[in-house]
């Protein structure tokens, strides 16, 4: 603002100047050259007007000359005299004449001035109004006697800037003069030629005696006498005219001034600016600055007066030179403590990290901003930590001249975080260990093995051992969950016992626990551990009482036998482990070279398998069961085959292990269930009735809600269906749903059978427990029955024991009449095997129903 109207006063004053140099100069000028300008202007005049004087009187001269002559002509005089007739002499005598230019008329009179005679002789003669005038000059002649010139004012004459002359003289006889001769002449005033260009004028010829003399008299006028006439020339100076030259000179004299005063008024102008208005502006804008910062401190200043953080600058010692009020509140020292302190000194006490003094250190001496958490001592006394930022304060040169530090007090977050901490570890600890026996859990083992296998140590080999406790559904089922418990505990126990001290012992779920290690080359280490366990676990325990008694069987594997990666240690270990478990349980399986081998062949079959089955080779075959009394059809089994492309068809034996080891029996069961039923219904499409059609299950497909479906969904009404559960299934540890869903298919008129029954060791428990319709006597019982009394021995139990709990018995293997004799004799009411038959395709199903079907209703006739 200020800048602007610097410039405006500037540029005003030089413009004004300008101007006033201009005025004043031609003011000056005028003054000076008025009088001049007067006097010149008079001198001009008057030469002029004596010129134009001159001019007149040469002019009139000739026109006085001849008026006197004529005026003497004799002619004119005789007529004057009364001769009429010699007017026409004198008019001959004038057209004989060679007259001046100006002459326009004349007039004669007689001797008492009446007129007589007129003649005009120029085509500018223009009125008779001058008649008069000329009367009156004649009278006047007549009483002087002398020709005299005067002049005549006429409208006309004034207008056209001309002026008309009368000049008279007497005409004589004798001396006396008896008439006037009246000439009248024409003056023309060619204004322009007395104009010098500088000056103009008003000229008239007057006589002396006239008002007109009088007045240009007045008026100032410069009159000079026409020597031949007695009259005047009146020259008027005119006033306007005057000015006018006066104006022009003085616009004149302004331009030329004004054309030599701009250039050095530019100059002036120019230098003016470089040397006053913008240094003026510079000085104003750094103003501006100054006055801006000065504010922007003066808030800063207010801002960290009020700011809760401590603010502290110190100078280079790191001497606390000024603070604000947070700072005493944080620090719980007064200004006075204060000022001029070492904050080190003054803040920080024994428990202060050396580590982050050391940074903070570097980072003061190096001038390097740094933030940081450092523990403080309010008074000396009270710990609380704070988050400091350091930056180094430099000036405009870039020195540094102090430090300014930033703090707040950050206790309470210190304190959260650490709460949260001790609760996140500990959730962490929860989240990787087993609640029950506080051993590392399958998650702990999963992230570490991860881990392990990431970056594992090329020096030292990985060995696994995996130990599944044989039977300890048994243990929980007889003796309760406490009594499992403390097995589980108590197996934990002897882990941590007999582990080395880098070992980890992992509870992954259940009754199933590894323990991993490193181990130098072989699998020695591993191998001693499992024995040492093995022998520990088989040692029984006192529970209420009485004792418990289990095993367990053991998997181990290596990276050291350097047969399959890290990352496949896991599953060697288990393959180990199903080994043992195949052997007989309770012992330690080695994964070496014959395990890699089997698994290998395994996976291969695996694989064949499952090609198989996306191909649909498996299929239904059905073995028919026979009424034992009657030896007529009372149902079939249905029995997997997988019609193998170029193996033709492959028994069970040959793929169902390992589909049942790699979890693809309950696929396949599947398939051939759906397949099965299918049939059953075309059958019962056939007019062929099958009573009723058996399904080997697992123990897995009962768990799979699927097969509630399935049995729901079966698309034949007649039929009824039963499912065959190996007896070693009750053996091993089953979920509790097993039961639940063996109920629901029961509820859905469904029979249970159990099949293979006698060739394991399944407790009336369990038995009591499934509650089946049926019991399915081993094959080897029957083969051996015709020659062993055990086998029969054992026939008879069993079928006592059905009998009682009454259930229905059935004969599988029965291979001859033999066979089927003994088994009807014995009780048996259901038969089924070769004698009877092997299991066929359906469409030898459908052949056999129908032959069967043929021959009973023969019997029947
Ligand atoms: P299993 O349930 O005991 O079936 C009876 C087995 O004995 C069948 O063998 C059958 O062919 C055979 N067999 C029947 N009568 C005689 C006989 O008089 N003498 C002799 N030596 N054998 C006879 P297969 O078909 O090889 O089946 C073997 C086992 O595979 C079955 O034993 C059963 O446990 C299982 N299995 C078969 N099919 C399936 C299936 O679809 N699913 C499931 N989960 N298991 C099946
Ligand atoms: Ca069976
Ligand atoms: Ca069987």
């Amino acid at each position: 603002m200020a800048g602007r109207s610097i410039n405006r006063v500037f540029w005003g004053l030089l413009i004004g100047s300008f101007a006033f140099a201009l005025v004043f100069s031609a003011i000056a000028v005028w003054i000076t050259s008025k009088p001049f300008l007067a006097d010149t202007q008079k001198q001009a005049i008057m030469s002029q007007a004596k010129r134009e004087a001159a001019r007149v009187d040469a002019l009139l001269d000739p026109s006085v000359s001849l008026t006197a002559f004529l005026a003497t002509e004799p002619s004119l005089v005789s007529f004057v005299m009364g001769d009429q007739a010699r007017d026409d002499a004198f008019v001959d005598r004038l057209s004989n004449t060679i007259l001046p230019q100006e002459v326009t008329e004349f007039f004669v009179f007689d001797f008492e001035g009446q007129p007589i005679s007129f003649h005009i002789v120029s085509p500018q003669a223009q009125s008779m109004e001058l008649a008069a005038g000329a009367a009156d000059l004649a009278a006047f002649v007549l009483s002087t006697g002398e020709p005299t010139v005067r002049t005549i004012d006429s409208y006309r004459a004034v207008q056209s800037g001309t002026q008309e002359l009368l000049i008279a003289a007497p005409i004589r006889n004798r001396g006396f003069a008896e008439g006037v001769l009246v000439t009248v002449v024409f003056i023309p005033f060619e204004t322009d030629t007395i104009s010098d260009g500088t000056s103009s004028m008003y000229a008239r010829i007057v006589d002396p005696s006239s008002n007109w003399a009088l007045v240009s008299a007045g008026q100032g006028a410069i009159n000079v006498p026409i020597e031949a006439t007695g009259l005047i020339l009146s020259v008027k100076s005119e006033a306007s005219l005057f000015r006018q030259i006066g104006q022009a000179l003085v616009i004149q004299t302004i331009l030329s001034i004004a054309a030599a005063l701009l250039l050095p008024f530019a100059v002036f102008g120019w230098l003016g600016k470089q040397s006053i208005l913008l240094p003026h502006a510079e000085m104003e804008m750094s103003r501006n600055k100054l006055r801006e910062q000065q504010k922007e401190l003066k808030e800063l200043a207010a801002i960290a007066e009020r700011a809760g953080e401590a603010i502290l600058i110190t100078d280079l010692d790191c001497r606390i030179m000024w603070h604000n009020p947070a700072f005493e509140n944080i620090s719980g020292y007064t200004s006075e403590e204060i000022r001029g302190q070492l904050p080190s000194k003054l803040l920080q006490g024994p428990n202060t990290s050396a580590e982050a003094r050391a940074q903070i250190r570097a980072a003061l001496q190096a001038f390097e901003p740094i933030t940081i958490e450092v523990l403080n001592y309010r008074n000396g006394t009270e710990e609380y930590w704070i988050q400091l930022s350091i930056s180094t304060m430099f000036d405009d040169e870039g020195q540094p001249y102090g430090y300014m530090a930033i703090s707040q007090d950050v206790s309470d977050r210190k304190r959260d975080e650490a709460n949260l901490l001790a609760t996140t570890s500990a959730m962490e600890w929860q989240a990787l260990h087993d609640e029950l026996t506080g051993l590392p859990n399958r998650r702990y083992f999963n992230t570490t093995f991860d881990e392990i296998c990431a970056n594992p140590d090329k020096t030292r080999a990985l060995a696994i051992v995996r130990i599944d406790l044989d039977h300890f559904k048994n243990v929980n089922d007889t003796m309760g969950h406490e009594a499992g418990d403390l097995v589980l505990c108590e197996v934990a126990r002897i882990l941590r016992e007999e582990i080395g001290p880098d070992d980890v012992p992992v509870r992954v779920g259940g009754d199933e626990f590894i323990v991993f290690m490193t181990v130098d080359g072989t699998l020695q280490k591993a191998q001693i551990l499992a024995t040492a366990l093995l022998k520990r676990i088989a040692e029984p325990i006192e529970y209420e009482g009485k004792s418990l008694r289990y095993g367990a069987s053991f998997g181990i594997a290596s990276s050291s036998c350097k047969l399959v990666a890290h990352s496949d240690l896991v599953r060697a270990a288990d393959a180990a482990l199903y080994i043992a478990k195949e052997r007989g349980r309770n012992q330690v399986v080695c994964y070496g070279t014959e395990e890699h081998r089997q698994v290998n062949e395994v996976r291969a079959t695996a694989e064949l398998i499952r090609v198989g089955l996306d191909r649909g080779e498996f299929e239904p075959f059905f073995q028919p069961q026979f009424d034992a009394k009657t030896r007529r059809i009372v149902g079939a089994e249905v029995l997997a085959r997988w019609i193998h492309p170029q193996k033709g068809v492959v028994l069970p034996s040959e793929f169902l292990q390992v589909a049942q080891q790699l979890s693809m029996l309950t696929i396949l069961d599947k398939i051939v269930m759906e397949k099965a039923l299918r049939h059953v219904a075309e059958l019962e499409d056939l007019g062929l009735t099958l009573p009723r059609v058996s399904f080997n299950v697992t123990a897995d497909r009962l768990c799979d809600p699927e097969l509630l479906i399935a049995v729901d969904a079966r698309p034949f009404r007649h039929t009824k269906m039963s499912f065959e559960i190996l007896e070693s299934v009750f053996l091993d540890d089953q979920p509790e749903y097993l039961d639940f869903n063996l109920d629901r298919l029961r509820d859905k008129g469904l029979s249970i059978e159990i099949d293979d029954f006698g060739s394991g060791h399944a407790s009336m428990i369990s038995l009591m427990r499934v509650r089946p319709d049926v019991l399915k006597i081993d094959q080897r019982l029957v083969f051996g029955a015709p020659h062993s009394r055990v086998c029969r021995n054992m026939v008879r139990s069993i079928i006592g024991i059905a009998d009682s709990l009454d259930i229905g018995v059935t004969a599988e293997g029965v291979e001859t009449q033999e066979h089927a004799d003994m088994m009807q004799e014995m009780g048996c009411e259901t038969l089924q095997g070769f004698y009877f038959s092997e299991p066929m395709r359906f469409e030898d199903l459908c052949v056999f129903l129908s032959a069967e079907r043929q021959k009973h209703m023969q019997i029947a006739q």
